[in-house]
């Protein structure tokens, strides 16, 4: 009888029900993992995009200063350029890595990106 039981329990160990649980279990598990390092990637990718956006804006300032256009002017990439290299003429332009497109704005405007919540404050 009660070996019975301990061959049925065996059985039941080796069965395609335990594997099944198992590998529910271990989805669940890597969810669990994957959904908690979401926001913290989306964080780092917010503040990595805003302080690009505030370099714009630093960049269309100093524009503004050299080349003293109507307050309204709108620069373009072209026009930031000089200001947006660090000293050498190696220019990286700043992209999203939200994957977020960069609107420069007027001098009135701060520029925006196109992913929602990434804006300069
Ligand atoms: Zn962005």
């Amino acid at each position: 009888m009660e070996n019975d039981q301990r061959s049925r329990w065996a059985r039941f160990r080796k069965s395609r029900i335990v594997k099944g649980i198992v590998a529910v279990i271990l989805i669940w598990w890597l969810a669990t993992v994957i959904s908690e390092m979401q926001p913290h990637h989306e964080a780092s990718y917010r503040a990595f995009c805003i302080n690009n956006l505030a370099f714009i804006q630093d960049a269309k300032q100093k524009w503004a200063l050299e080349t003293k256009p109507p307050t309204n002017a709108t620069p373009t990439w072209n026009d930031l350029k000089p200001y947006l290299g660090s000293g050498t003429n190696v220019v990286t332009m700043p992209t999203c890595p939200g994957g977020g497109v960069y609107t420069i704005g007027n001098l009135q405007t701060a520029p925006t990106c196109a992913v929602k919540d990434h804006v300069l404050e």
